[in-house]
């Protein structure tokens, strides 16, 4: 078991004061301590990586699903069995185009078939455990190969470096960690990085954070959306100093314009985001040149297909379907993620050789569900205008097939008058539901402190 491993399960097991000692002591040891060896050469290859051409990013990855796909057939019950069913052998298989003849791996085939999908040495990879939650849905639990999780890392250094992150900068956080921090003084610094509780974080308390964030002057934001664009809201609606930052880096929620807005103009930066997902079998980062997000071919190969599997053309919305290149112990082969997204139809100006998605949303509660089966996301709600001024933060909960409450929370300025502008705003676009509107303190969170936009509570089981 690695250094990370017992760690982690030390932290996992402790109170909140002692996860925060542990965070302490392990972010002041060096990369290779941390994680290992091997760290610095993969994150050298994911680096070099951004430098090769097409051509070459394509036979790697071919490579990898060849021999992913032969190992998979002798050594995962699960996946030999379909592809018996498909009638195919490994051989058959060799690229992208190829997988689109075998079955789709789903949620409840984890759950159903979790013992048959391992492979019968999965022991050799050095898994861990995890468990893969969102905000809906019971957990279930993996294996992820430490070969997986260091190349993840790698990808998220390297898209912090294609954000333009260097070495000297000051990062804030701002994502779900519970910390041991006083309410009132929400923030701790750790080595070079200034966590801030989002717990905590409110009009009581910004001032403290701002200050905080200015002292150590933070040039980089690391948040999930929701709180980038709430901490930039409470700093204008407080009319405190914002800190000078430069870049912001968001994750593990979907992104949408209100928020990216938010974030430039209190700012006056960009925002890169980041997709990721637990499983860790693939991942995308979003490109300065055109929004989109790069896929890395490294880690695993995307597809975009409808509801039977079939791959749809780039330009066109659909599941996001991906098979995990490095995930020997417990192999993803065509998993439905539950999460929407397009290919790009057009190859991006970075000259990047790899393929890029032209959006990704829609998390796997993140729509709301129509009684006619259609799904509407964040972004085709389209809700990026002056209506939510005066409020901190808002969420569209699906409480019933029919029905959905908005729920917000008001800034000082709030009035009866903007509780009218938002259900004339919104009723139209929700003209499919009874909608209603309520006031609270705060929006609710899922159990790793995310705040979605959308939550359904309303789940229809296929
Ligand atoms: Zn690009």
């Amino acid at each position: 078991m690695s250094i990370r491993s017992v760690v982690r399960k030390l932290h996992d097991s402790s109170p909140v004061f002692v996860q925060t000692a542990i965070r302490s002591i392990f972010a002041s040891l060096p990369d290779g301590i941390r994680f290992g060896r091997d760290y610095t050469s993969i994150k050298e290859d994911i680096f070099q990586s951004d430098k090769a051409s097409v051509e070459q990013l394509r036979s790697r990855r071919d490579e990898s699903l060849q021999r992913l796909i032969a190992f998979a057939c002798e050594r995962s019950e699960f996946h030999a069995a379909g592809m018996k069913k498909a009638g195919m052998s490994p051989s058959d298989v060799r690229g992208p185009d190829s997988l689109a003849a075998l079955p789709l791996m789903t949620r409840d085939d984890l759950h159903q078939h979790n013992a048959a999908i391992r492979a019968s040495n999965a022991h050799d990879f050095q898994p861990e455990a995890l468990t893969s939650g969102g905000s809906t849905g019971v957990p279930v639990e993996f294996l992820s190969d430490r070969k997986a999780l260091l190349y993840e890392k790698a990808c998220l250094a390297r898209h912090w470096m294609r954000a333009g992150v260097r070495d000297d900068d000051k990062v804030a956080t701002l994502r779900g960690l519970r910390l041991k921090v006083n309410p009132r003084k929400p923030t701790l610094r750790i080595g070079k990085e200034l966590f801030v509780s989002t717990y905590h974080l409110s009009p009581a308390t910004i001032e403290h954070v701002a200050h905080e964030m200015r002292k150590a002057k933070v040039t980089v934001l690391n948040a999930y959306p929701s709180m980038a664009a709430f901490l930039a809201k409470l700093i204008r609606d407080a009319g405190c100093e914002p800190p000078r930052i430069r870049v912001v880096v968001t994750s593990s929620e979907t992104l949408d314009d209100s928020q990216r807005a938010q974030v430039r103009e209190v700012f006056g930066c960009e925002v890169f985001d980041y997709y990721g997902l637990t499983e860790l079998v693939g991942n995308a980062g979003q490109c300065s040149e055109l929004g989109g997000y790069h896929f890395s071919e490294e880690m695993g190969v995307v597809e975009i297909t409808d509801d039977d599997g079939v791959p749809l053309p780039p330009g066109t919305e659909g599941n996001v379907v991906l098979t995990g290149l490095l995930n020997y112990s417990f192999p993803f082969i065509r998993y439905v993620t539950g999460d929407i997204g397009a290919l790009s139809p057009i190859p991006c100006r970075c000259g990047r050789p790899h393929v890029t998605l032209s959006h990704i949303a829609g998390r796997t509660a993140d729509y709301l569900l129509t009684p006619t089966g259609a799904r509407l996301t964040v972004a085709a709600l389209n809700m990026h205008d002056s209506t939510w001024d005066n409020v901190l933060q808002y969420q569209l909960v699906q409480v019933a097939e029919d029905r959905v409450e908005v729920t917000v929370v008001p800034s000082a300025r709030f009035t009866v008058e903007d509780e009218k502008r938002i259900l004339a705003m919104i009723a139209p676009k929700l003209s499919d539901f009874t909608v209603s509107l309520r006031s609270d303190v705060e929006v609710r969170r899922t159990n790793r402190g995310k705040c979605p936009v959308i939550v359904r509570d309303y789940l229809v089981t296929s």
